[in-house]
């Protein structure tokens, strides 16, 4: 059977150790390169010519890969060539899959564990500390934790029989191939997106996010390293636009595995239901996505001060707040206030901002230009609103690479808008409530944003935690109790939200899995 997993150790890059000579050597040399990246169809390498850049975001005149974007062309050869492979993939055993992503996380693990760190501080902005937690602890988590959790389901049998009756049920793959389109923020994420349904007999095509399309090839390479036959998952890089509209109108598009923003989560759901009233599709596709939040830290007075402010500064600013399940907006209580504000402000100070290659940063540039004006307008808007006011940071700079200052805005009005949308950047909005009125603050928590994904309640009173764990049951699908709302690990913490945070199926655990099957009951008299 599968072995058990457990998490993948964390190393620590300390001076003088070998992991961070590795670890430099290898930014060294992906600074000093452009990798040439381009799509892979049944194991061919297509170079369409119709080519785009990944800049490296804190010094965004460096060129860190090119890539051929997919055309339709491309995109037609790699669904004729899914459907050729998927007759093999599926018929394999559970087993002979598993292995594949098995052998995908010693990949990670050890050839490519530098060459991926390396690529995903680089091209996605992350410091050591972010991409180890991503690129290498959270991949190979994935790639182990996931064929546990298949080796269940495909046990999973009915319990009863009757006299001269065998029942069984069947983990059918779908009928059709599936769509992944991953986001820049996570490596793990691209390593998870297309593995998770191949793992269950799926076909792929995969769209990696044009930011972080070199350390989700270094991924690929580690698929088909570890024996993922040709044309099981396709490496399609390119305009979201054109390939998500050609694999989404063909009929046998079966299933989408998305993590990305909600507007595009929202033109796909429509897409693909009026594809399926048209009569396009034989089936009821599986879509599947996780998308924004706008996740909060929710302090009583009972709260422990220190952990608070420690907690909300790493979950608002660790990778530059773009996480979606970064702390965006914040509760405090008014007699809290003044210490929580000195604290916060001169954490804030301390942050060192640098280039994400270099080992001390704590905070780098964000993903690209229309990320940085799009943080940028609301750190201006701030400036001027009488409902808001800047406590610390509002400095933008993208001189050098895409610098926003870690940003926290005092927001009067509860429903200021930094309070209520998605910003994906370093700012945080607080709102000051009254002691008193903790259950009505409760109340504004939940219905103040539309998205449902992480929140976390800092209190020491049990009565008080249950009162918030009650009135905020659906205003977040990771919910914590003193401790930060990021950082959720694959195994202990299922992830996913609900509302216009996605559908809420879990990664990293069987609940997602369960998305990639679809069972055949067979009833057999003997
Ligand atoms: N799972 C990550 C966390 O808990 C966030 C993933 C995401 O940003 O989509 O921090």
């Amino acid at each position: 059977s599968i072995p058990t997993p457990i998490n993948q150790q964390l190393y620590n890059y300390e001076v003088g150790s070998v992991q961070r000579k590795l670890l430099k050597e290898a930014c060294e040399k992906l600074r000093n390169s452009t990798i040439d990246i381009p799509c892979i169809v049944g194991g061919k390498e297509i170079r369409t010519g119709d080519i785009q850049k990944q800049l490296i975001c804190s010094d965004h005149n460096k060129v860190l890969a090119t890539f051929h974007q997919a055309n339709t062309q491309v995109l037609q050869e790699a669904i004729d060539n899914s459907l050729e492979a998927k007759l093999k993939w599926e018929t394999l055993p559970f087993e002979a899959r598993a292995s594949v992503f098995l052998k995908t996380a010693e990949l990670l693990n050890t050839k490519y564990r530098y060459e991926v760190m390396a690529a995903t501080m680089l091209g996605q902005g992350k410091t050591v500390w972010q991409a180890e937690i991503d690129s290498t602890a959270e991949s190979i988590d994935f790639l182990r934790f996931n064929p546990k959790y298949a080796e269940e389901i495909y046990s999973q049998q009915p319990p009863a029989n009757s006299p001269g009756v065998w029942n069984r049920v069947e983990y059918r793959p779908l009928e059709g191939y599936v769509v992944a389109i991953s986001p820049f923020n996570f490596t793990a994420i691209g390593a998870n997106l297309p593995s998770s349904p191949a793992l269950m007999g799926n076909v792929v095509l995969w769209k990696p996010a044009s930011t972080a399309v070199l350390s989700n090839y270094i991924v690929f390479k580690a698929f088909r390293e570890a024996g993922l036959p040709d044309g099981v998952i396709q490496f399609l890089p390119g305009s979201g636009r054109v390939i998500g509209d050609f694999l989404l109108d063909n009929k046998n598009f079966a299933g989408l595995h998305f993590t990305g923003s909600t507007g595009v989560f929202n033109g796909i759901y429509k897409r693909t239901a009026d594809n399926l009233v048209k009569g396009l599709y034989r089936g009821y596709p599986r879509i599947v996505g996780e998308t924004g939040g706008k996740d909060f830290h929710f302090l009583h007075n009972s709260g422990d001060v220190e952990l608070f402010v420690n907690s909300t500064l790493r979950a608002s600013f660790e990778y530059q707040g773009q996480k979606c399940s970064a702390c965006s907006r914040a509760y405090v209580p008014q007699s809290l206030w003044p210490e929580i504000k000195e604290k916060l402000v001169s954490g804030v100070k301390q942050m060192k901002m640098g280039q994400s290659d270099d080992f001390s940063t704590f905070m780098s540039a964000v993903i690209d230009k229309n990320s940085f004006n799009n943080i940028s307008s609301y750190i201006e808007h701030a400036k001027t609103s009488p409902d808001a006011e800047i406590i610390v940071g509002g400095k933008c700079d993208n001189s050098v690479g895409w610098f926003v200052e870690p940003t926290i805005i005092h927001c009067k009005d509860p429903h200021y808008k930094s309070m209520e949308e998605e910003i994906f950047g370093p700012v945080l909005s607080i709102y000051v409530y009254e002691d008193a009125k903790f259950e009505e603050a409760l109340e504004l928590c939940d219905t103040t944003s539309p998205y449902a994904l992480t929140g976390s309640i800092f209190s020491t009173c049990k009565y008080a935690i249950n009162t918030a764990s009650h009135k905020l049951r659906n205003a977040a699908g990771n919910f914590y109790i003193n401790d930060k709302c990021t950082g959720a690990v694959v195994g202990q913490q299922p992830f996913g939200g609900a509302r216009a945070s996605g559908t809420n199926d879990k990664a990293g655990s069987y609940l997602n899995l369960l998305r990639w099957v679809s069972a055949r009951t067979i009833k057999e008299n003997w």
